[in-house]
């Protein structure tokens, strides 16, 4: 079984994949850790995504399928998230694929802006924290994982208008994609509490399991 979890960046899907797969046992595979992780290996496709990633601009759809393919046979139950993002995906997807649902959640282009200016990862757990919420405790132990925390280059102002504009283009017709084909599609309040997003979320992921 197949699920799709997406929004604008910073709406909270990392963490709410996350509940699901605690309670429900989706595995995430998350398209930008993947790409991540491909990105800080010493290879020629790390050095191409390395500039990609930055801009914030897509990478080759091509590099998605090979990089989904691979994970999506270990699995039974997964849950795709931030993938697809344009409607040559989305056309993948569907004729590949066949997800049985998807979870859009909705938050302002505004408080996408507040909440990524303000995120930060440890590069070495890949937790995500918030700029003035980052306690003592947080630092040592990143450091002790071999990591420090920082701001994503694609985190950074322009970067963040960039993939907003990105998303409005290309990644708001998937949702109307999969609607029209047929794909149980739940649109999440995304400004809500993380709890009561998952809250709306139960709800609507129960209604078809
Ligand atoms: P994210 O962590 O989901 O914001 O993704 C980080 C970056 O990875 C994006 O800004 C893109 O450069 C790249 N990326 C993530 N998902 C995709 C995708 N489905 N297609 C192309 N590029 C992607």
């Amino acid at each position: 079984m197949i699920g799709l979890i997406a929004g604008p960046q910073g709406c909270g899907k990392g963490t709410q994949a996350k509940f699901i797969e605690r309670d429900y046992g989706f595995k995430p595979i998350s398209m930008g850790d993947l790409l991540r992780e491909e990105r800080d290996k010493d290879t020629d496709l790390a050095k191409q995504l390395k500039e990609i990633m930055a801009r914030g601009d897509l990478v080759p759809n091509e590099i998605t399928f090979q990089l989904i393919k691979n994970s999506l046979d270990v699995y039974d139950k997964v849950l795709l998230d931030g993938f697809p993002r344009n409607m040559e995906q989305a056309e993948w997807v569907f004729n590949n694929i066949k997800p049985n649902f998807m979870i859009v959640i909705d938050i302002s282009e505004d408080e996408t802006v507040k909440r990524l200016e303000k995120r930060r990862i440890c590069t070495a757990t890949k937790k995500i924290f918030i700029a003035d919420k980052i306690a003592d405790k947080d630092i040592e132990d990143c450091k002790a994982a071999g990591g420090e925390i920082i701001q994503r280059d694609d985190d950074k102002p322009e970067a963040i208008k960039h993939r907003l504009n990105i998303y409005r283009d290309q990644t708001e017709p998937v949702e109307k994609f999969f609607v029209k084909n047929g794909v149980p599609t739940f649109k999440i309040d995304g400004a809500q509490s993380i709890e009561d997003v998952y809250e709306s979320l139960k709800e609507k992921i129960s209604s078809i399991l």
